[in-house]
């Protein structure tokens, strides 16, 4: 049998009505592995055993899927406060049954597992509201877990020692991180690669994306920018999770649309395959 891929690459895109198309975009890229966002409308077992052959006779893997909900903004960092995740009380019932089809799903494709912004984890530990999404996220777990499947969290609302003091309460085997890396920048949580320091030994699958410091951080968004041109440094990024043996793929994540997107997923790849070749000699 041919050995598994160390890092593989990934480009993180979405399904649905433009499968088709963004199946063809990511064949021409050549990648081995995606990351998509689940689509809402289309969660059968039909969907399922079609997305599955699509994928299977494209030669790509589907590494992770993201979970995304009604009502969820991301237009400032308070709206994000206010609206996405599991953190809203009003949504979170039906949110948390939007996850477990997306579980299903998940399940059905034979993918490893899913991913979900959680929202902004409180900051008090010794809080309610702290308890009350730990036990959330437990049972989470624990349904993906009866399916096999692990669950990520995206990094970038919280800062890292929340994160990891939240993954400790949480206390379960299938619950890891997705670390975007740009996300604690354009969100103001704090340095990165500190950061992965942190919660290396969590991290089961990762965002290639870079972003620069907004002049108020945690206030004002920063800026993503093109992988290698802003404040990350992707070559220290690696080079910290072969550290701690991260094998998994290397998804890159450009959040603009159009030619620009292509274009920039495409000098990304140039970067991290060049990165690779040095590293992991
Ligand atoms: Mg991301």
């Amino acid at each position: 049998m041919a050995q598994k891929e160390i890092m593989p690459l990934g480009v993180f895109t979405s399904i649905g009505a433009g499968l088709g198309a963004s199946l063809e975009a990511v064949k021409e890229m050549g990648v081995p592995t995606v990351q998509v966002h689940a689509p809402a409308e289309m969660l059968t077992e039909e969907d399922a055993a079609r997305v599955k052959k699509q994928f299977a006779q494209a030669g790509v893997e589907i590494t992770l899927m993201f979970c995304g909900y009604y009502g969820e903004s991301y237009k400032t960092i308070q709206i994000v406060r206010e609206t996405v995740g599991l953190v809203p009380l009003a949504t979170r019932d039906e949110r948390i049954k939007m996850t477990r089809q997306v579980a299903d799903f998940a399940a059905l494709l034979g993918i490893p597992g899913i991913a979900v912004h959680i929202g902004f984890v409180s900051e008090d530990h010794a809080s309610h509201e702290f308890a009350e999404l730990v036990g959330a996220t437990k049972g989470v777990c624990d349904y993906c877990s009866a399916l096999n499947l692990c669950v990520n969290l995206e990094t970038g609302q919280e800062t890292a020692d929340t994160l990891l003091h939240f993954l400790k309460a949480v206390n379960r085997p299938n619950l890891g991180v997705n670390f975007d890396p740009a996300n604690m920048i354009l969100y103001g949580s704090g340095e990165p690669l500190e950061a992965l320091r942190k919660v290396g030994s969590y991290v089961r699958s990762t965002h290639c994306k870079d972003g620069v410091w907004s002049d108020e951080p945690g206030v004002e968004w920063g800026k993503e920018v093109p992988l290698g041109e802003g404040d990350v440094n992707i070559e220290e990024f690696l080079r910290i999770l072969i550290e701690f043996g991260y094998t998994g793929p290397l998804t890159i994540e450009r959040e603009i649309k159009g030619e620009q997107q292509a274009k920039d997923i495409k000098m990304a790849i140039n970067l991290l395959t060049s990165l690779k070749k040095k590293l992991l000699r």
